[in-house]
């Protein structure tokens, strides 16, 4: 079968590989949606952070936002599950430590992830082999192209848990790139008024336009409201103390964008103001309420998907390049049964 596979920085090809073998308590998936994301381009230019803590060694296959059907089941596996749609969380726990017995199987120190961590190879393939119990079934009502949104919906969902804000409540979202837009959309959806600051005019127009924010604003013109929760999904080290600045008194700072270099937050702007800042790692205690508000149609992630490309795109992808033809939302997905390489590849990408 095809895989996209990285060897160095800036180095990837896509290779003919033996397919997976279902081991015991193992599934085959044929992949039908790959999500590419921020943490992928990490990978590709070598700044991923697992690539300098031993925790990530090339040649890595990436992608761990995904959907795909069941097609071949190991020993122990229910028989169910043969032919079902499916996607499933990133986050592969030891299954013994204290964590993963007490639900925080995503924080297991042991945990591999779906094509980031430890060498679990990624869904940027025909085929993956996954263990059963990080399945999550896919309702019809939920596509290929929504199914493969439900890992970066999980973690968005998660953000907009953590900011604990009630209905007519206004939230700022910082970065509206996936997870900022998707975390606009959960808000709006239960009743918020939400907006969203960043930097490029064309993310901006696109959040205000397709996501239908209240606001979309740069720092140089974000009105002087009163912020009841501020979610940090951008990758500037220097918005974590802005945001901390902007949430008022006594509420939430939610920080799950990641900066290359740290960001450095003067504890003195949480305590002096009774502000709690909270920390999201993963889509996983929040994947089956993503899938949850796509079926419902509460949310639709799918115009957040500029393009869907074969793996042979993938390269590109991960460069910073998108085709000319691609709309303008923050996502690009791959679907590795396409075979014709996507034309052209020369527009920059311009969302952050
Ligand atoms: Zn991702
Ligand atoms: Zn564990």
């Amino acid at each position: 079968m095809r895989a996209f596979v990285l060897t160095g920085p800036g180095e990837s090809s896509v290779i003919d590989v033996e397919p997976p073998v279902a081991g015991p308590g193992e599934v085959i998936v044929d992949i039908a949606r790959v999500g590419v994301c921020g943490t992928d381009m990490e990978l590709a230019a070598g700044t991923m952070s697992y690539l300098h803590d031993d925790l990530a060694h090339y040649p890595v296959r990436p992608g761990h936002e995904w959907c795909g059907t069941v097609s071949a089941i190991g020993d122990g596996v229910d028989p169910a599950w043969l032919g079902r749609r499916t996607t499933g969380d990133t986050q592969i726990g030891c299954g013994r430590c204290h964590r993963c017995l007490t639900g925080r199987q995503h924080v297991c120190d042991d945990r591999h992830e779906i094509g980031l961590r430890r060498g679990f190879d990624g869904a940027l393939a025909e085929q993956m082999s996954v263990p059963a119990r990080a399945l999550l079934a896919l309702p019809d009502e939920v596509d290929d192209m929504s199914g493969a949104m439900v890992e970066p919906g999980g973690n968005a969902l998660r953000a907009v848990r953590a900011a604990s804000l009630d209905e007519g409540e206004r939230l700022l979202v910082i970065g509206p790139g996936t997870i900022g837009l998707l975390a606009a959309q959960l808000a709006a959806a239960q009743g918020c008024e939400v907006h969203v600051l960043g930097v490029t005019p064309a993310s901006l127009e696109f959040a205000g336009a397709t996501v239908g924010v209240a606001g979309a604003w740069t720092q140089h013109d974000l009105p002087d409201l009163r912020w009841d929760g501020v979610i940090d999904a951008s990758n500037d080290p220097t918005s974590p103390t802005r945001a901390a600045g902007l949430v008022d008194a006594g509420r939430r700072l939610v920080l799950i964008g990641l900066s290359e270099t740290p960001s450095l937050l003067d504890s003195r702007a949480l305590v002096m103001r009774d502000v709690t800042a909270v920390g999201v790692l993963s889509g996983s205690p929040g994947l089956v309420g993503a899938i949850g508000h796509f079926a419902s149609a509460a949310v639709d992630p799918r115009p957040l998907v500029a393009a869907t490309l074969t793996l042979d795109d993938v390269g590109d992808v991960l460069a910073g390049n998108r085709p000319a033809s691609a709309g303008p939302g923050p996502k690009i997905h791959i679907d590795p049964r396409l075979r014709a390489p996507t034309p052209v590849t020369t527009q920059e990408r311009t969302s952050p």
